[in-house]
């Protein structure tokens, strides 16, 4: 992250700088809801920070994340392929970090809905 663009991100979300620090955050939040895959806030066991809500299919061009920290709903664009976190306003918290390791997953395994990463 450049000089600059910490500046934008403290003075936007302040608040929330805290828990949107970095992408190897969302890189461990992603493994932890691996280990569950649950769309419910409330029954899963482990407790991953971040869930992932609907990512849309075939085209890959907007994730919706639950954030358990903010309590919300985090929108991750993807322009041409690289993610970008409507929340955050950066290309480089958590959330991006999360939703990277989904694009992999989803293009390893040949995803194509919702379905295939749940099942
Ligand atoms: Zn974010």
């Amino acid at each position: 992250m450049s000089s600059k663009d910490k500046i934008k991100t403290n003075s936007l979300q302040l608040k929330k700088a805290m828990k949107c620090e970095s992408l190897d955050e969302g890189t461990f939040a992603f493994l932890n809801w691996m280990n569950c895959k649950s769309f419910d806030s409330e029954v899963f066991e482990q407790n991953p920070p971040l869930i992932l809500k609907y990512v849309d299919f075939p085209n890959v061009g907007l994730a919706r994340l639950f954030d358990r920290f903010l309590g919300q709903d985090v929108f991750v664009n993807m322009v041409d392929c690289v993610p970008s976190c409507r929340t955050c306003v950066t290309d480089d918290c958590s959330h991006v970090g999360f939703t990277i390791c989904l694009l992999q997953l989803i293009e390893r395994e040949g995803f194509e809905s919702m379905h295939d990463i749940l099942k």
